[in-house]
């Protein structure tokens, strides 16, 4: 950032995206849309924001700093005719993204229908069998059997 050419600074807010939980709690709360957000990240608008701080204390997870002084720079403009005169006098062709494909294609992306989320279904519960225990047999009729505390003491 060349802070020379362009001295001025800006207070902003920033938002950790490594711990932002896309509550979208910030962006419901300020009172002037100064936060919006995509698919990847949410940001504050330094041109939109009034300082109110409203926006701080509700984010659960602390991603919103308090402030961070930045110097105002200007968007990039990549110098397409110098780079493309560079790779001509090195015998290459300088290629340009095609901006309506681009557009065409982050379109479709938008309109992909978004996923249906299915709740896992809880297993029932494990009922515990609390009646007395049955022996099972399944070759002998234990009813003609004479066990060792049935049998008469021998005379
Ligand atoms: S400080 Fe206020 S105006 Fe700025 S982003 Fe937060 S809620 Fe919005
Ligand atoms: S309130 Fe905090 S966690 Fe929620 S979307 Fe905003 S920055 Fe992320």
């Amino acid at each position: 950032m060349d802070m020379a050419a362009n001295p001025q600074v800006i207070r902003q807010h920033l938002i950790d995206p490594e711990i932002c939980i896309r509550c979208n709690t910030c962006e419901a709360t300020c009172p002037v849309g100064a936060i919006t957000h995509d698919s990847r990240n949410y940001v504050v608008d330094a041109d939109k924001c009034n300082f109110c701080m409203a926006c701080v204390p509700p984010c659960p997870t602390g991603s919103i700093d308090n402030w961070r002084t930045m110097p105002k720079v200007q968007a990039y403009v990549l110098p397409a005719d110098d780079l493309r005169a560079v790779a001509e006098g090195s015998g290459l062709q300088w290629v340009n993204s095609d901006a309506d494909k681009v557009q065409a294609v982050q379109a479709a992306i938008a309109a992909e229908p978004q996923p249906v989320h299915v709740p896992r279904e809880r297993p029932a519960p494990v009922v515990v069998d609390e009646g007395p225990l049955v022996l099972v047999e399944t070759r002998r009729d234990l009813r003609a059997m004479t066990l060792p505390f049935e049998q008469q003491p021998l005379a």
